[in-house]
């Protein structure tokens, strides 16, 4: 049991080892916001190039340190992303530590079963037209429950409604050599990759801009798959 006369002494000591440690570890961590001018400046193969460097990290356990509450403070008065993300709903699927991102560097989108509708492609237009991102990514996954719904043909209260986005993609798969059911994990990826080449046709389909920015080379519309499994993505055609 400590004497009450001991405890300044302790907190003394708690306080220098405080004083120590901070200063240091803060001083590692990546506090950097992408700028109006950085963003202006980069070009869509290039904020492609650094989202493939950024999975490879993330890939390989070697993600960047980040000092969030830095971030937060100087991203707050404007925001210049690099990127705008169509993604799943899914909860493995962290898209910001996917590409190795920080705050204020991609938008991200999300509906389970990452298809387009209207409201995500004025969100899309938003992000690349308004707010000056230059890639956009359509981003499935592997073993995927909306995918699996869609297959499986699910009915339950507005996820009957939901489902109805991915079904293009089951009969657009109807060609898969081999077992067409969600028990299927060849036949599931299928599906998924073929709902991505769908939302690729929408937003080139029914988004004028976007169509015009990606004929000018303003932006780069991509699709990805992204492999649960080992953190890897695969890029769909
Ligand atoms: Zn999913």
């Amino acid at each position: 049991m400590k004497t009450p006369s001991t405890y300044p002494v302790a907190l003394l000591s708690l306080a220098a080892i405080i004083a120590a440690c901070s200063p240091k570890n803060e001083a590692i961590l990546d506090a950097h916001v992408t700028t109006a001018e950085e963003q202006s400046k980069l070009t869509p193969d290039e904020v492609l190039q650094q989202f493939k460097e950024g999975n490879q990290r993330f890939h390989s356990g070697n993600v960047t340190r980040r000092n969030h509450n830095e971030q937060v403070r100087k991203s707050a008065p404007g925001q210049f992303p690099k990127a705008v993300v169509l993604s799943c709903l899914d909860s493995r699927v962290p898209v910001e530590d996917v590409f190795d991102q920080g705050i204020g560097d991609v938008f991200v989108g999300r509906v389970a079963g990452n298809f387009v509708n209207t409201d995500l492609l004025g969100s899309l237009e938003f992000a690349c037209k308004v707010a000056g991102a230059k890639l956009v990514v359509v981003m499935a996954h592997q073993h995927c429950g909306a995918i699996k719904g869609a297959i499986d043909d699910v009915k339950l209260g507005n996820i009957t409604a939901m489902l109805e986005n991915i079904k293009p993609a089951v009969a657009m798969s109807q060609d898969f050599e081999g077992e067409k059911t969600s028990a299927n994990t060849l036949f599931m990826k299928r599906v998924a990759e073929n709902n991505v080449r769908n939302s690729l046709r929408i937003i080139r389909e029914k988004s004028p801009i976007l169509n015009e920015m990606e004929d000018k080379g303003e932006i780069k519309i991509v699709g990805i798959f992204y492999r649960l499994t080992d953190a890897t993505l695969e890029f769909i055609e």
